[in-house]
């Protein structure tokens, strides 16, 4: 089951040597439970940070992220790891941080659906079909083409059945045919099994198709 995602003034500041970098300011939004939202924007304007935040893998600022009825902004590491595991899939930008750098393609996807619990598991096999990868169930992962791991990577984070599943560039290394395959598939996350769904897109074809945006430009959410 899903479950709400709330950003309150959401601010990330990367301070390094000098000058500091204003990555999101004062984001907010609300998503329902089930629903999915498609953040987009150019290249720099805060969309990897943000799907960074709302997955407990990098600490904000200031401001407040609730999912369901949780704080995670509040969290300490160790409770963020537990309710990763028990709600959150993420799917990160870099593919090869997504997959393990050894073992198999089933191998990998049993690793990933190990945490949770049995009956939230889903069967390997059909999610690798449904994505076309079903010849690749042994292949070594360190084989793979870029396109391949990232349609592993999203067949792992489904493997959970996760109340709430993030997704950075999810189809950028993918040509249409994988992409569609990959659309149909959060559709059907969201309309069957009730997930709330957070995708990154730098796809005209992706945010047309899911809809229901958040446009960022300079770390701003822009209103239209
Ligand atoms: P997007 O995903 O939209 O391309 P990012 O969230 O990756 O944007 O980056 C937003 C801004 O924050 C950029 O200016 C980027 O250079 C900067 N940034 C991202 N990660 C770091 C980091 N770890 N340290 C310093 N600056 C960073
Ligand atoms: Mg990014």
């Amino acid at each position: 089951m899903g479950l709400p995602i709330s950003a309150e003034r959401l601010t990330c500041t990367y301070s390094g040597e000098g000058t500091a970098v204003h990555a999101l300011r004062e984001v907010s939004f609300e998503l329902a439970a089930g629903s999915l939202l498609t953040v987009v924007g150019p290249s720099g304007s805060g969309k990897s940070t943000l799907l960074a935040v709302l997955a407990g893998l990098q600490r904000a600022s200031s401001g407040t992220v609730r999912i369901g009825d949780r704080e995670i902004t509040g969290m300490t590491e160790r409770e963020l790891l537990r309710f990763r595991r028990e709600h959150l899939a993420v799917v990160v930008q870099d593919a090869r941080r997504n997959v393990l750098p050894f073992g198999t393609v089933l191998q990998n996807l049993r690793f990933a659906a190990e945490p949770a619990p049995r009956h939230r598991r889903r069967e390997p096999l059909s999610l690798l079909t449904r994505l076309g990868l079903a010849r690749l169930a042994h292949a070594p992962v360190d084989r793979l083409s870029g396109g391949e791991r990232q349609r592993v990577a999203i067949a792992a984070a489904l493997s959970v059945r996760p109340d709430v599943l993030l997704l950075d560039e999810p189809t950028s290394a993918l040509d249409r045919r994988a992409r569609d395959d990959v659309l149909d598939l959060l559709d059907e996350q969201v309309r069957g099994s009730g997930s709330t769904v957070v995708v990154i897109t730098h796809d005209p074809a992706v945010e047309r198709r899911l809809g229901n945006v958040l446009r960022l430009a300079d770390g701003s959410v822009v209103t239209a």
